[in-house]
């Protein structure tokens, strides 16, 4: 089986990429549980080492690596080159981790009790389109830190800047099938990492339903899941906020990456007393987005990332009431232009769903208990944005409202030196911060006997 590449800018035909069945899956799992044996032997320090050589090797690819998502996911050039970066400062945030997996000593009669962080063995992490590179970082990073092999199974649209990154690392020294992207369906190749044994955890970021039906497969062997899901995430702005600020920002929490994100703010939430003073400072600047060839510096939103996903993003404005519209290139390309949308219910499609574009529906609330029900009144709870002057209500509202990854008076609430998941349907376990490699790890106490 192959899969012809297509450049969403343009809707030409690229690579062909050959697609593993269940056995080729089965032998490169098969290598990665010798290539783990090697790695988990080698010194802390060494593992170290090489990690950082890794994060060298990507740095020095960063202008490669940013042209191929340009070309294969539609990514503008600026973001392209800091998701590549993004991966060298998460390769060498974890390169601390494999002399710091340090146990503790528990105080026990007779002896003394130690406990241990032993590696997971073989990860697989199956990973989305949408941010290929800085999501296949945040999983591979910590697990091969701690001391896993790991096997990437990228999504179909999207393998180019995995497969780099796999060649990246073996060029820096890491042990051959060590880290392997393997490409294929997610029925076949996907599937399979559930369900081989000697897969001991699976990392997956994708939509809710495929995460469902993981977990589900997953429960057969009590295979360790982390889920990274879909959101619907509220960007609630109070009357004592600095309005103008959140609106001159609010497109940028929601457009970037043509809104294929999942802690896109695509819920706005004012309240009414400020909603008409709002509405106007937004208007000028989703007009002025600048949506268009994502080869060229300065361009801020590419294309959606395929055809199938237009036409489904597309199906959400049938019947919506558009408020107003940015602009986008017509021709070749799978082009979108940011578009804002007034909601007359919260059970709208659009308030309700995850649209994975650039459609952001805008929504008046009158009291702060208002505010926080519509904010929880989805079954998502990754990120969201909270935008008022009082400290106490913002603190109120930041503990009442139901995700995983927020800001006050900013959108700016995921880094990789902090914890990131979601609450409720957008997710299980937690990714990045400090803790990241534990997950990626048993505990394991052991007693020694002093009396022997
Ligand atoms: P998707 O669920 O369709 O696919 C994700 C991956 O799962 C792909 O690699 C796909 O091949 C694979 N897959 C599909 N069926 C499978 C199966 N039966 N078994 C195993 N693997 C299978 O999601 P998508 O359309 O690629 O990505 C968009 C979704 O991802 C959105 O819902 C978005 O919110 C979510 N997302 C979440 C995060 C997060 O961190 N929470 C980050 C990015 C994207």
């Amino acid at each position: 089986m192959s899969y012809t590449l297509i450049n969403p800018a343009t809707e030409e035909s690229m690579e062909t990429i050959e697609h593993l069945d269940a056995r080729q899956t089965d032998e490169a799992i098969e290598k990665a549980v010798k290539a783990q044996e090697k790695w988990a032997a080698l010194a802390p320090g060494d593992r170290a080492m090489l990690l950082r050589r890794f994060a060298s090797a990507v740095d020095a690819d960063n202008e490669n690596l940013a042209q191929l998502e340009v070309r294969n996911s539609g990514h503008p050039i600026d973001q392209a080159r800091y998701e590549a970066n993004n991966v060298r400062d998460v390769l060498n945030y974890y390169a601390g981790a494999p002399e710091r997996l340090v146990g503790k000593q528990i105080p026990v009669a007779g002896g003394i009790a130690v406990t241990f962080h032993e590696p997971i063995g073989v990860v697989g992490m199956i990973t989305p389109w949408n941010y290929p590179m800085p999501i296949a970082g945040w999983g591979m990073a910590p697990a091969l830190a701690a001391g896993n092999a790991v096997v990437l199974k990228p999504a179909e649209w999207t393998p180019l800047t995995s497969m780099r990154l796999a060649e990246l690392g073996l060029e820096a020294g890491l042990p051959e099938n060590l880290f392997q992207v393997l490409n294929g369906k997610g029925t076949v190749v996907g599937e399979r990492l559930v369900t081989n044994e000697k897969v001991g955890k699976i990392v997956f970021t994708g939509s809710t339903s495929v995460g469902k039906h993981i977990m589900r497969g997953a429960a057969d062997q009590i295979k360790r899941v982390t889920l990274e899901l879909g959101g619907k995430s509220a960007n609630i702005i109070f009357e004592d906020a600095d309005v103008v600020k959140a609106a001159t920002t609010a497109p940028y929490a929601v457009f970037e990456n043509a809104g294929q994100d999942c802690c896109a703010r695509s819920r706005i939430l004012v309240q009414r007393s400020v909603y008409d003073k709002f509405m106007e400072a937004l208007e000028p600047v989703v007009k002025a987005v600048k949506v268009g060839d994502p080869s060229l510096s300065g361009t801020e939103v590419g294309p959606l990332v395929s055809k199938a996903h237009r036409e489904n993003v597309s199906s959400f404005l049938d019947g919506a009431d558009v408020a107003f519209q940015g602009s986008a290139p017509t021709g070749k390309g799978f082009w979108f232009a940011p578009t804002v949308v007034l909601a007359k219910s919260p059970s709208d499609r659009c308030m309700a769903e995850e649209i994975f574009g650039p459609v952001v529906t805008v929504y008046p609330f009158e009291t702060e208990a208002e505010a926080i029900e519509l904010a929880n009144g989805t079954e998502y709870g990754l990120s969201g944005s909270i935008w008022t002057r009082d400290l106490g209500r913002g603190i109120r509202v930041s503990r009442a409202v139901q995700s995983g990854n927020l800001a006050v008076n900013s959108h700016s609430s995921l880094r990789y030196t902090t914890p990131f998941g979601g609450m409720k349907q957008s997710g299980m376990g937690r990714e990045l911060g400090p803790d990241a490699p534990l997950h990626f790890t048993e505990e394991k106490v052991v007693f020694f006997n002093s009396n022997s």
